[in-house]
């Protein structure tokens, strides 16, 4: 790339453009896995729309390849490409509430954790995911998976409208009324359409709901995940809980005589009447008395952020996911085979679950297939030290290759990595071929390509 393409950009934007060669230059290239390691020719850090504006036009206009970057977390390092632009959104952080009909607006910058400390000072809560430092815009695209899902449904059946930069660089609103095609692509179709540059999102009065973990002994797992399962299926909307095998952290918030031993968990979320949480809980603790409950009445953004300082940036994270319509006794021993063997402290299997008010939602209305789907599971093989990479990734694929008879044939995507083509469609099953069609609509050349990528509908 010409040095007067670099410097060209740089005087038009508002922002910061660091390239190649620039002191801040490694700083910026890095995303929140570090087992991801690319090299953009040039970063832009957009401080307006205009600026985004100017990075598509620069970017289509001199063929370079595009890269969308909000909260940096993606797994498969989708937010950076090598040789390419990216357009970094860090920088746009406003905000603005409707109080009066529980609106807020929100620039692609935010992190959920910064949405949640807004929305929480008038006792609000917008349904997104469980750890604080996620983007809310990728988050959001791809879907939304969280404390709130069966209560009040995924992230995209709370955004009212988006404002999008499109690949022809104009600027457009996305709602039921204005392009609803693009609206309903956005919702879930990631970043195959344009650059999100804000949201608009409902909230909900979720304050202080009663939540937190509650963990048990691996040799009690099989009839708590059987009981989880059969709970789950039936449970009132306003309980959510998202089960978790994992190591406990030698940190002094757990007794000593838990540290390093494997357990499994079950993060609750209880939105109901606090009168009734003792009701609500008490047919799991007598199943089997939890070795730590950790459950009680919790502000909703400690709840959304209690992981936070165990999940730096910077760590190795390799992710395989699948969707499950059920979870049989089979399955179950599958999952403690490879419970029993999880390769490192931060290592984990995840099962959350999509039903409830996020099932009520038509397969059809959103380009969010898996309606139907019981749970969406992913096994996280993660660590700070590479060298134990090799060992982490063969228990993650061995793990999931195992589970994978038992999937729905599609994962959530924002829970794989850069798994390829066939992958994708398999993500979004049925809804592909109009996804497909609508890209070729807005972004014909497959400009936005560095993602979950949608190819174009051929003629
Ligand atoms: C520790 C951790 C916890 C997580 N927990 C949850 C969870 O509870 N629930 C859940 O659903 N997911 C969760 N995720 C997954 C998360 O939703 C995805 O990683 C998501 O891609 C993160 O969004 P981001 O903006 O941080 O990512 P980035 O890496 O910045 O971007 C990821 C992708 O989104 C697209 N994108 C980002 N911003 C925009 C934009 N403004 N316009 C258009 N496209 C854009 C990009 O094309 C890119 O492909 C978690 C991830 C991590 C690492």
């Amino acid at each position: 790339m010409s040095t007067h393409l670099t410097d060209n950009l740089r005087k038009k934007l508002n922002g910061k453009l660091i390239a190649q060669g620039d002191p801040e230059y490694d700083e910026a290239r890095k995303v929140y896995n570090a087992m991801i390691n690319k090299h953009p020719k040039m970063i832009a850090f957009c401080a307006n729309v205009d600026d985004v504006v100017e990075c598509v036009n620069t970017a289509r206009e001199n063929n370079l390849l595009l890269a969308i970057r909000s909260g940096g977390h993606n797994a498969g390092g989708l937010g950076i490409c090598d040789d390419g632009l990216v357009i970094d959104l860090s920088m746009m952080k406003e905000t603005k509430m409707d109080t009066s009909n529980n609106i807020i607006w929100v620039q692609a910058g935010i992190l959920l954790k910064e949405l949640d400390a807004i929305t929480h000072t008038i006792g609000m809560s917008v349904p997104a995911g469980v750890v604080g430092t996620t983007g809310v815009a990728g988050l959001t695209l791809g879907g939304g998976l969280g404390h709130l899902t069966r209560r009040y449904g995924l992230s995209i059946d709370n955004l009212i409208e988006a404002e999008v930069v499109l690949a022809n660089g104009s600027v457009v609103k996305a709602n039921q009324n204005e392009n609803p095609d693009l609206f309903w692509a956005l919702r879930g179709g990631g970043g195959n359409f344009g650059v999100v540059v804000s949201f608009r999102f409902k909230m909900h009065p979720v304050s202080m709901p009663v939540g937190g973990p509650m963990f048990w002994d691996l040799s009690d797992a099989k009839s708590i995940l059987q009981w989880y399962r059969n709970f789950l299926k039936t449970a009132p909307d306003d309980i959510n809980g998202f089960f978790a095998f994992m190591v406990v952290p030698p940190i002094d918030h757990f007794p000593p005589e838990y540290h390093l031993k494997k357990m499994c968990a079950i993060v609750w979320c209880y939105t109901g009447d606090p009168e009734k949480a003792g009701e609500v809980f008490n047919p799991v603790r007598q199943l089997k008395k939890p070795a730590m409950d950790m459950v009680g009445t919790i502000p909703m953004p400690a709840l959304q952020s209690m992981f936070d300082g165990l999940l730096p940036s910077g760590l190795q994270m390799y992710w395989k996911a699948d969707f499950y319509n059920d979870i049989s006794d089979e399955a179950i021993d599958v999952h403690l085979k490879h419970a029993a063997t999880l390769p490192t402290m931060l290592s984990s299997m995840h099962l959350y679950p999509v039903n409830g008010a996020a099932a009520r939602v038509n397969k059809q209305d959103t380009a969010w297939n898996y309606r139907d789907a019981f749970l969406s599971g992913v096994v996280l093989g993660i660590d700070p030290d590479p060298d134990n990479n090799e060992k982490m990734i063969s228990w993650a694929r061995e793990y999931w290759n195992d589970l994978h008879r038992f999937s729905s044939g599609g994962a959530y995507v924002n829970f794989t990595m850069d798994e390829g083509e066939e992958e994708v469609k398999n993500n979004y099953s049925a809804n592909y071929q109009r996804l497909s069609q609508i890209k070729r609509k807005y972004d014909p050349n497959n400009l936005f390509r560095v993602n979950q990528n949608i190819k174009p509908a051929v003629m």
